[in-house]
């Protein structure tokens, strides 16, 4: 199997079965040997002279070629005991103290095992509000967030994952402003993403400059109001200053709910690609597009489109299978997850894949491509689901589900983009739909020598045309990009563009033509460069908005302290 050298580092360091010494019990081609094997097996629940082993060597396939990878907690768990294989779950936090500590307890189980958890504050009433049996005062969502907060710091997962938590507050709750400010000092709340809730009806009041009410989710009452252009600026602000909070639209996550009679999307998983009900959990999974292109004669590429359908059946088939082999970390989970079997299948490599079609990334023809590619993905994997629900049966919901006027379907989402941090090491490709951040990384090593580290593509079209040095690889990882460097040819500097050389405009275009053919949503951050405005920020809000996205995440370069990629250093 080919794979390089950073992936193989990363599956021995986590992902590989230890024995209680510490020593790897397994190789790398044994994992996806255990994961295949362990996924085909629920083929026999369905099917009396099913043959999953001839199942598993097609699952071994796709895994071995890296042209799918599911989630993280699927890799490491799937054919052992614990065998959770989902990485998101939503938990309910309702307003007494049994149930917030309960909920703290759920998730700290989750997180042991590998998944991350999401969660609404925004049934919890406000701070200084009273509490009956005592007579004391609540101290509110904020003030709790730093409990869960504190218990997932403890909870070490195992020594694989640490814990990772989607915060979400409505932006009509009393404390909201306390909220959009609860991660100003960085040090706080780690363990959190945060994004507001936002309404329509709030945006609305933003455009006209109106005033909204907010409401004690307590008692129903209105408690006050404040200006909807404020506020928005707030977040903006919030945003602009160091990334958070982000923004999620709820009325369009509940739009898009197949099954509103089990009650109301509050919240995301922790990276905001995939809405859940309370208790529900969704295993993801990534096909790697830089797999799916495939050369021509006459040495240009073009995509593969029969490569692609084939491996979406493949891949929907294993996430089906998938619901089946997990052991859910709570009974309540088991029984809302198989009631709608949600799952997430996305892409990765997307920006690699572009680089090999000679499209620069944000061009009109590369949003074009976006939306034929997830299309497609959407479309097969329907398909897909269409025919596992005629010999598996449709998910338990259907009938109750806004989808019981079409074809019966096995899952009640199939399509979901996850940010891939960990999968796309191991396939060796660009993260997601996000654009390459760098090109060159040098890493230094301990005996003082350093490693050249350059995206594939990148090395391959230099070389073929004798471009390639040390030099010029080092030149690159400094600079950060090479749009702007005047010894490389025009044709390549158009094509290989950075995340700082795309305008914040065509980041959010691209998740938007991703998000129309998503049934979830689409993890994607908009980078913007560090000199932009909050005009800027504010602009990119409004047309993620207008263009139909489910949330949006930002971040201007060097404005956290520490952020995770820096141009041209890594440690
Ligand atoms: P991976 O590449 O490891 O499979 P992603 O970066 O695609 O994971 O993240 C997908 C989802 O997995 C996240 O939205 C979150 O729900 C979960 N997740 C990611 N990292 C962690 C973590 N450290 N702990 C718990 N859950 C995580």
């Amino acid at each position: 199997m080919e794979i390089n050298q950073n992936a193989r580092t990363v599956l021995e360091r986590r992902y590989l079965i230890r024995n209680s010494q510490g020593q790897t019990m397994e190789t790398v081609e044994q994992l996806f040997e255990r994961v295949a094997n362990a996924i085909a097996q629920p083929d026999e629940k369905f099917h009396p002279d099913a043959d999953p082993t001839k199942t598993a060597k097609e699952f071994l396939e796709v895994l071995t070629s890296l042209d799918f990878l599911p989630n993280s907690p699927t890799l490491m768990n799937a054919g052992r005991p614990l065998g959770q294989l989902s990485a998101c779950f939503v938990l309910p936090v309702d307003d007494s103290m049994e149930d917030i500590f309960e909920s703290i307890k759920n998730a700290a189980l989750i997180h042991k095992s590998g998944g991350g958890t999401g969660f609404s504050f925004s049934r919890l009433r406000p701070k200084g509000s009273t509490v009956n049996t005592t007579g004391g005062v609540a101290s509110g969502p904020v003030s709790f967030m730093r409990v869960f907060n504190m218990a997932t710091e403890a909870v070490k997962q195992g020594g694989t994952r640490r814990g990772a938590n989607m915060g979400i507050l409505r932006v009509d709750h009393p404390d909201i402003l306390e909220f959009i400010d609860c991660k100003k000092v960085n040090t706080e709340i780690t363990n959190f993403n945060i994004s507001v809730g936002i309404t329509e009806a709030f945006m609305e009041a933003v455009e006209r400059g109106e005033e909204y009410p907010l409401i004690d989710p307590s008692t129903n009452r209105v408690t006050g109001t404040l200006n909807a252009r404020e506020v928005f600026d707030k977040i903006v602000d919030s945003a602009w200053r160091n990334g958070e909070p982000g923004i999620i639209f709820l009325d369009r996550l509940n739009r898009d709910n197949v099954v509103p009679s089990q009650g109301e999307i509050e919240s995301t998983n922790p990276c905001g690609e995939q809405p859940l009900l309370p208790y529900e959990a969704c295993n993801l999974g990534s096909i790697n597009l830089t797999r799916m292109v495939k050369e021509t004669v006459d040495g240009r590429f073009e995509m593969d489109w029969d490569h692609l359908g084939r491996t979406v059946a493949t891949a929907v088939h294993f996430l089906d299978n998938v619901i089946e082999a997990n052991r859910y970390p709570l009974a309540i989970i088991d029984q809302v997850t198989r009631s709608t079997r949600k799952i997430g299948l996305g892409v990765m490599g997307w920006a690699d894949a572009l680089l090999m079609l000679g499209l620069p990334y944000g061009s009109p023809e590369s949003i074009q491509l976006a939306h034929e590619v997830m299309e497609f993905i959407n479309q097969k994997g329907h398909e897909a689901s269409e025919r596992l629900a005629e010999e598996r049966g449709a998910f338990p919901l259907f009938e109750e589900s806004t989808l019981k006027d079409g074809s019966p379907l096995r899952n009640a989402t199939i399509t979901t983009i996850a940010p891939t941090g960990t999968l796309s090491i191991i396939a060796g490709c660009s993260s997601g739909v996000e654009p390459v951040f760098a090109y060159v990384f040098i890493r230094n090593i301990m005996d003082g020598t350093e490693m050249i580290e350059v995206n594939p593509i990148l090395k391959r079209e230099l070389t073929r045309r004798g471009l390639y040095s040390d030099d010029l690889m080092r030149r690159i990882a400094k600079e950060g990009t090479i749009a702007h460097m005047d010894d490389i040819p025009e044709d390549i500097r158009r094509v290989f563009l950075s995340a700082h050389d795309i305008s914040p405009e065509a980041h959010i275009r691209m998740q938007a033509a991703f998000q129309d053919h998503t049934d979830n949503a689409v993890s994607k951050t908009v980078n913007f460069p560090h000199d932009a405005t909050r005009e800027d920020v504010a602009q990119v809000y409004r047309l993620a908005y207008r263009l139909g996205c489910k949330g949006v995440t930002i971040y201007r370069d060097g404005s956290r302290d520490s952020q995770v990629l820096n141009i041209g250093k890594v440690s």
